[in-house]
């Protein structure tokens, strides 16, 4: 794993958030995307080299729906940026982590996306993206 790439922070109103985050930060989010496949609205904010996205459910059954009413809003996932996704995630299977996806997926932000079962990493869920050139 390479660095931090970004932390995911679920949200009811993304509309709402995104006031809520230009505040914070002193300079509104630099993109907006929808991922239809998984029922989310994102935006993201860079704070000098460090990113935070934002995820708003635009379905009843999206994961980030779900999360939300289980736990509440807050910090859905952290984001490692990774060279070589499937390679990373046969590496991680061996090492006994449980995988969400079996291959790589297309995520925001022209990513190429994996996630870790949380009840395999202590709770926290964890998402590896290569960039896609
Ligand atoms: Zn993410």
């Amino acid at each position: 794993m390479k660095k931090i790439e970004h932390i995911g922070i679920a949200v009811k109103d993304i509309d709402e958030s995104n006031k809520l985050f230009k505040a914070l930060f002193g300079k509104k989010h630099y993109k907006i995307e929808e991922v239809e496949s998984e029922g989310v609205k994102t935006s993201f904010f860079k704070a000098g080299p460090n990113k935070i996205e934002l995820l708003e459910a635009t379905t009843e059954d999206s994961p980030i729906a779900k999360f939300i009413e289980k736990k509440g809003e807050g910090i859905h996932h952290i984001a490692f940026a990774v060279e070589d996704i499937e390679n990373e995630m046969k590496r991680l299977e061996k090492e006994g982590f449980r995988l969400i996806n079996k291959k790589p997926k297309e995520g925001a932000d022209n990513k190429l996306v994996a996630f870790l079962h949380p009840k395999s990493t202590n709770g926290v869920l964890i998402e590896l993206c290569q960039e896609r050139d």
